[in-house]
């Protein structure tokens, strides 16, 4: 009888020291990266700086009813270079041998990943770092008061989401506090924009059911301000996961941990939530002048009709992007929002 090595495939939930907690069906099994493997991502790295695949917005279309935008489809894995390192999110074949230990031998193509400048990055070199691999979607969580939304910070949250072909999960918590009726607008707004909009409160558990089934099978990041009840949320979505995530630190109460690399967490009802190192990562991420009109879902009917080829959109005449916005079809707001990313200011 021959002995044949077992083969699996597990996903990567966390790693350290060149140790991988793998999850697969029967249990977690730790990890080491095989030597050969080791070798490729040492020469990868040396040989060129990593390239971000472009995205394909072409897919990003909202639905004619206007609800939600489709699941961004699934880029061909072929098109994808072979990623230059393991993170946490990817998917892996390992050798078992034992019951709790393994030697990866390959990564598997990454759909999606979450990556950020590194330093040492200047004009002349762009070094990326991995955060996260195949996250596929982003809550962001704003209040409907205490604090009061600032719609600035989620148009800039909403481009990061959207150059990075991310699904965003737009969260109102607190609705049970009396608030002003321009978040109600705000939020059909980015309704009509074909965002996924939903009313929550931890108080009255309204929405809680529904996020928890937007997460189901998904990879899955929650971010926004602090005070808008993101560790309520993933409290009530899951007890107990706020702590494990770092939502909240055991001693201060509040999220303060200086790990960088990030960590997936399963959900009971299937798919992992990803914690708040990578929320970190997600504020880092820069979006090229170029891209930023197109991350305006709005403004993409009208690009290629402005006068000039090279408009951003600013002053220049003959733009149809600000005579959209003279003609109300543009929400002033957004445009706003848009010339402030454009500029290069934080909020
Ligand atoms: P985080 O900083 O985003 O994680 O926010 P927390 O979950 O720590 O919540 C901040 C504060 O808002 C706490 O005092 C919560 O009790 C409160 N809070 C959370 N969810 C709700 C809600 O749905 N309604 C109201 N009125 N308060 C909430
Ligand atoms: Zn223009």
């Amino acid at each position: 009888m021959t002995n044949e090595p077992e083969i699996l495939t597990g996903i990567v939930l966390h790693g350290a020291h060149g140790i991988y907690d793998v999850h697969t069906e029967s249990g977690i099994v730790r990890c080491t990266l095989r030597g050969k493997l080791k070798k490729a991502f040492a020469q990868a790295q040396s040989a060129r700086s990593i390239q971000k695949a472009r995205p394909r917005f072409d897919k990003l279309l909202a639905t004619p009813n206007g609800r939600h935008v489709e699941r961004i489809e699934k880029r061909d894995s072929s098109e994808n270079p072979l990623p230059s390192r393991l993170s946490v999110g990817d998917y892996v074949k390992f050798r078992r041998l034992d019951e709790e230990s393994g030697l990866i031998e390959e990564i598997l193509p990454r759909q999606s990943e979450l990556a950020r400048k590194d330093v040492g990055s200047n004009a002349h070199k762009s070094i990326q770092q991995t955060m996260l691999a195949n996250l596929d979607q982003v809550v962001i969580v704003f209040a409907s008061a205490q604090p009061d939304p600032h719609f600035g910070l989620l148009d800039r949250y909403l481009t990061i989401c959207t150059s990075a072909e991310l699904q965003a999960i737009i969260v109102i918590n607190k609705v049970d506090l009396p608030h002003d009726s321009s978040v109600e607008e705000a939020s059909e707004l980015y309704a009509r924009l074909g965002y996924i909009v939903l009313r929550a409160s931890t108080y009255t558990h309204q929405g809680i059911d529904e996020i928890r089934e937007l997460l189901k099978n998904h990879i899955t990041l929650f971010t926004g301000p602090s005070g808008v009840g993101k560790s309520s949320l993933v409290n009530a979505i899951e007890p107990g996961m706020a702590i494990r995530t770092g939502l909240i630190s055991d001693v201060t109460g509040k999220g303060k941990h200086t790990t960088t690399s990030s960590q997936l967490y399963p959900l009971s009802g299937g798919g992992w939530l990803a914690d708040s190192a990578g929320i970190r990562a997600l504020t880092a991420w820069n979006i090229p002048p170029e891209e930023l009109a197109f991350c305006f879902v709005e403004f993409r009917p009208y690009l290629g009709e402005c006068e000039y080829a090279d408009c951003v959109h600013i002053d220049e005449e003959g733009c149809a992007i600000t005579q959209a916005v003279q003609d109300n079809v543009i929400d002033e707001h957004r445009y706003r929002s848009y010339v402030r990313i454009y500029q290069g200011e934080e909020r």
